[in-house]
């Protein structure tokens, strides 16, 4: 078992996190109980579980950066409305 404790989920808060090990893919992946979000498939417990842990930490500092830029979120707000009208657009039929 890892060594490293597992963060709570950087998605829903839940703390109701476990290491999993896929049979079928032979790999271990990290998976939140409650919102069922997942880390990275991997071949190692500890890089599936370092994966999980880092994952966290960049939605953390998006949220943080978010929070203490309120200025700049009608411009993300219509970038990300952009991106996915274009994404629309191009989408072949
Ligand atoms: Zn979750």
């Amino acid at each position: 078992m890892s060594e490293e404790t597992l963060k709570p989920c950087p998605f829903c808060g839940s703390t109701a996190i476990r290491l999993t090990r896929s049979g079928w893919l032979d790999a271990y992946y990290v998976v939140c109980e409650k919102c069922r979000a997942r880390g990275g498939y991997s071949q190692d417990e500890n890089c599936a579980v370092e994966g999980w842990n880092r994952r966290g930490q960049q939605a953390d500092s998006f949220a943080s950066w978010i929070a203490s830029h309120p200025e700049d979120r009608e411009f993300l707000r219509a970038e990300i409305a952009l991106g996915i009208d274009k994404a629309l657009k191009e989408r072949r039929p």
